[in-house]
C-alpha cells in the first residue's frame, strides 16, 4: 500500500474545527469518512522534534532531535529510509526551511526533496523584515556570515525564506496529486510527505499575499500594525519576564490565523476530492494531521515554543486506510505512533497492532510529550529555562517541572488554568480510576522517574 502523509504545520485542533463557521469545513466533512482522532497529541511543541517522532516512532528524549541538538543523528531508521530500501518512491514536498536539507538527518531517506515557493508577486519588503525576525534565520545569519552579500547561497536562502511567507500550499498539494497520479500509472509504490506552511506564522490571511489588500476589512489597520507586531515575537521575545502584547494586536494575529485556517480547509477539500476522483483512496494510506498547535497569548505564550500545554499538543488527526471502515476515536493517541501505522500499512501488514486497532490503543493509553528548551534564549524567564515532560492519561494530565509535578483535570479544566499540586504517583491513581490497567501506566511512570536526568540538562 502507498502512503501519503500531510502535515499542516501549526494547526491547532480546536481552530481546525471552528474554521467552518463561514463556509464548509474540511475537518468536519472528512470526519465521517476517516478514522477521526479526537484526542491526538504531538510529542513536542515545535516542528523538528514532532516530525522526527512521526518519522521514527520515538519520543524527543529518544531520537534527540530538538532545540539543543538541531538535527537527527540517531541510529533508528526513519520511515522514509525503511521505505526507500523497500523500493518505494520517497518524496517530501514543502517550503518549510526545517526540511531544506541544512539540518543534519532531518530528510534522511527522502530520495526527492521538492521545494514549492509561490511566484514572486506576493513578495514585499515586509516579508523580508518578518523573515529576518525568525530566530532560526538569525542563527543562520550568525553562523553562515550572511552579511557578505556576494555569497550567492545565502542570498538564495534569504529570498526563499522571504518567499516562504507567501501562501503556496495549493501548488504543493497540486504537486502531490500529480506525483501520485503518475506513480500509480507506473505502479511504483510511494511514500509522499508534505509539510504545509500556509497557516504557519505570519498567518497569511489572503490567497496570494501575506498582507490583506488595503481596502479589505481590517486591511489598512493591519498594514499599519503588522510590521510592528510580528517582529516583536521574533527571537523568542515573548519568553522574557516582562513581555506584553496588547489585546488589539493579539486579536490581529488570531484574525489572520482564523482566515489562514479557513483557506487551508478549502485547499484540503480540493486535495481530498482529487485523491478520490483518481481512485487513490483505494490503495493509499492517507494521513492528515498537524505537528503542533499555536499560541495566541495562551499561558502567556505565542507561536510554538516552551510548552507542553494542550494549546500546542492537541492536534487534528484523520486517517484513511482502505482496509478499515471509518470511525470516530475518543482514545488518547500520540502522533509518534503514526510511524508504526505507516510501516505496517506500507509493508503489507494489517492495521492490527497500530493506532487503528482499539486493542492497541487500550494497551497504549498514555500520551507523553516533552520539551527541550532553547539554550540560545538567554533572555527567557527562569521558568522557561528547563526541560519539560508531560503525560496525559484518562482525564489527568501531569507536567513535571523543576519544582515538582502539577496536575490538571482535563475533563473539568480543559484550558489548564487550575493547577493541582500533587505527587507524581497520583497520575497512576487517576489513570486507574479511569479504568486504565496499571501495567499500561507503568512505562509512563518509569519515564517520569528517569526524567530527572533530562531535567538537569
Ligand atoms: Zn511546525
Amino acid at each position: 500500500m502507498n502512503c501519503c502523509l500531510i502535515v499542516v504545520d501549526s494547526l491547532r485542533a480546536d481552530f481546525a474545527l471552528s474554521a467552518g463557521s463561514k463556509r464548509q469545513n474540511f475537518f468536519e466533512k472528512v470526519a465521517s469518512r476517516t478514522h477521526t482522532f479526537q484526542k491526538a497529541y504531538a510529542t513536542e511543541c515545535w516542528t523538528l522534534p514532532t516530525h522526527m517522532s512521526m518519522f521514527t516512532g520515538l519520543l524527543p528524549s529518544q531520537h534527540e532531535a530538538h532545540l539543543q541538538t538541531m538535527g537527527y543523528r540517531g541510529d533508528s531508521p526513519t520511515i522514509a529510509e525503511l521505505l526507500a530500501k523497500e523500493g518505494f518512491h520517497t518524496e517530501l514536498v514543502t517550503r518549510n526551511s526545517i526540511f531544506d536539507g541544512t539540518m543534519p538527518g532531518v530528510t534522511r531517506g527522502f530520495q526527492h526533496n521538492t521545494l514549492v515557493l509561490s511566484d514572486l508577486k506576493g513578495l514585499n519588503v515586509m516579508s523580508v523584515v518578518l523573515a529576518l525576525t525568525k530566530p532560526r534565520f538569525r542563527r543562520q545569519i550568525e553562523t553562515t556570515g550572511f552579511f557578505h552579500p556576494l555569497q550567492r547561497d545565502n542570498r538564495e536562502f534569504l529570498a526563499n525564506f522571504a518567499r516562504a511567507t507567501v501562501p503556496a500550499d495549493r501548488e504543493a498539494l497540486g504537486i502531490v496529486i500529480d506525483r501520485i497520479r503518475s506513480l500509480r500509472v507506473q505502479k511504483k509504490p510511494f511514500f509522499i510527505f508534505a509539510n504545509l506552511y500556509d497557516v504557519h506564522a505570519p498567518y497569511p490571511p489572503v490567497e496570494k499575499s501575506m498582507i490583506r489588500p488595503l481596502l479589505a476589512r481590517n486591511g489598512f489597520a493591519e498594514a499599519v500594525r503588522m510590521p510592528f507586531v510580528l517582529p516583536r515575537l521574533g527571537g523568542h521575545a515573548y519568553l522574557a519576564p516582562d513581555f506584553k502584547l496588547s489585546e488589539r494586536n493579539r486579536q490581529l494575529l488570531i484574525d489572520r490565523y482564523v482566515d489562514a485556517v479557513e483557506m487551508m480547509s478549502d485547499k484540503l477539500s480540493e486535495f481530498y476530492a482529487a485523491l478520490e476522483a483518481m481512485g487513490a483512496l483505494e490503495d493509499t494510506l492517507v494521513i492528515i494531521t498537524s505537528d503542533h498547535g499555536e499560541a495566541f497569548g495562551d499561558h502567556g505564550l505565542y507561536l510554538h515554543d516552551s510548552s507542553v500545554w494542550q494549546t500546542h499538543l492537541h492536534v487534528p488527526l484523520h486517517v484513511h486506510h482502505p482496509g478499515i471502515a471509518p470511525a470516530p476515536v475518543e482514545d488518547i493517541v500520540s502522533t509518534k505512533d503514526l510511524f508504526g501505522l505507516m510501516r505496517a500499512a506500507t509493508l503489507g501488514h494489517t492495521w492490527q497492532d497500530t493506532i487503528l486497532d482499539s486493542n492497541y490503543r487500550q494497551r497504549h493509553p498514555i500520551a507523553i510529550a516533552e520539551h527541550f528548551f532553547s539554550p540560545h534564549a538567554t533572555h527567557a524567564a527562569e521558568r522557561y529555562r528547563q526541560n519539560l515532560v508531560a503525560g496525559i492519561g484518562g482525564a489527568d494530565k501531569v507536567i513535571l517541572r523543576h519544582d515538582g509535578p502539577t496536575h490538571f483535570d482535563l475533563a473539568k479544566d480543559p484550558n489548564e488554568t487550575e493547577p493541582i499540586s500533587a505527587p507524581i504517583e497520583d497520575f497512576a491513581v487517576a489513570c486507574a480510576s479511569s479504568g486504565i490497567d496499571t501495567v499500561c501506566t507503568e512505562p509512563a511512570m518509569a519515564h517520569f522517574r528517569e526524567w530527572r536526568h533530562h531535567n538537569s540538562a
